[in-house]
């Protein structure tokens, strides 16, 4: 879709690497969406889900798809689907982090991580978000008198030794914004760490420049990058280039995926993206099975899907290419990980029994 999404936006090569040109011309609404891909997202009750969950797409994301057609796995991340209105298991915050956020913006949940809300913008509207619920607030950047508190209160709270600096997508913010964030938490002598989590590689590698790398790299603290590649498709070139400039500044990059039903379900879908992670020199750290988020309950497996998908890809792929498999606890439980069960039994003189890759056992001493 690469040429066709590029030629229907008007780009020049220098507006396709200019990530503020494509944010500029991101896809915004069902108009915008049918004029690239066609009628089909005008059917049914798509009117109402746009409205209710905003769109938000760039052209970069969307040269992504392989095809124009609503199950393509590109496409139906970032389109509107019907089934995200006719939601009633889900609710809109499950992990209750607003009753978690001892200062606006900042949630401290466990003991010695928290996190920064930096702004309410995306590069893309994932349609599986857990936090879809904030879209249409649209936090701005945070004034210095919004991060003066959230530095008092971690400069109190010693045990803090990583913050992760979320959003909507805080690399959407422009590069003085960033460094003003970093920098504030980076002054608190007990963090030690700064996680920035962002789909940007994903939607919008263009963004990593070499004056946001350096930023980054030059924070006193250790910043690292938790990506979110859910697909094969998304492994672009471009993200490869951006990850190389971060490494050259020190800043290392880890993924977290989403099991999403009918996108990335299958063993031969994650081994595929986990392997091509490493290639991109990404370590693979978490698969997550969906949250119960109002409007994201399409997306959901089951749990026992995941399972099974990880005993699968035990069997194929290197232990660094395999994230662990979670699930987040809803009201604020936290991560459990989740294991196929390897152990078999005992064996007559008292030895335990572990099943191998290949699903015969054998006896460990
Ligand atoms: S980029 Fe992250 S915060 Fe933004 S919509 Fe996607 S998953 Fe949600």
């Amino acid at each position: 879709m690469f040429h066709i999404i590029k030629e229907k936006t008007g780009a020049t090569d220098a507006d396709w690497s200019d990530w503020h040109w494509q944010l500029a011309n991101s896809i915004r609404d069902l108009a915008g969406l049918a004029g690239i891909l066609g009628n089909d997202f005008r059917k049914e009750n798509i009117e109402k889900v746009a409205a209710r969950f905003p769109i938000q797409i760039t052209p970069f994301y969307l040269s992504l798809a392989a095809s124009s057609f609503s199950d393509d796995p590109v496409i139906m991340q970032c389109t509107p689907q019907t089934a995200e209105l006719d939601d009633c298991v889900g609710i809109p915050d499950p992990f209750h982090e607003q009753e978690a956020s001892p200062v606006p913006r900042l949630v401290h949940r466990y003991y010695d991580r928290a996190l920064f809300m930096a702004c309410g913008c995306c590069a893309v509207h994932c349609r599986h978000c857990m936090r879809k619920r904030v879209w249409d607030e649209c936090l701005p950047a945070p004034m210095d008198d919004e991060l003066t508190p959230c530095v008092s209160y971690l400069e109190n709270h010693p045990e803090v030794r990583e913050v992760l600096i979320s959003g909507g997508d805080p690399l959407t913010l422009e590069d003085d914004d960033i460094e003003r964030i970093i920098s504030a938490f980076a002054s608190v002598k007990s963090v030690e760490m700064i996680r920035i989590g962002s789909r940007t590689l994903v939607a919008l590698p263009q963004r990593y420049t070499d004056r946001l790398c350096e930023i980054l790299g030059n924070a006193g603290k250790a910043v690292w990058i938790a990506a979110h590649f859910n697909h094969p498709q998304e492994l672009s070139s471009e993200a490869g280039e951006a990850v190389l400039r971060l490494m050259a500044h020190g800043v290392p990059v880890v993924n977290q995926t989403v099991l999403l039903k009918g996108i990335n379900d299958d063993a031969d879908t994650l081994s595929a993206l986990f392997t091509g992670l490493l290639k991109l020199r990404i370590k693979p750290y978490y698969l997550f099975h969906g949250d119960p988020v109002n409007g994201t309950t399409c997306f959901r497996t089951g749990i026992a899907k995941g399972v099974e998908i990880m005993g699968e890809l035990r069997s194929r792929i290197s232990g660094m290419a395999l994230p662990a498999f979670a699930i987040d606890l809803p009201e604020g439980g936290g991560k459990v990980r989740l294991e196929p069960n390897s152990y078999v039994g005992e064996s007559t003189n008292g030895r335990p029994i572990y099943l191998k890759h290949d699903g015969s056992s054998v006896e460990y001493w």
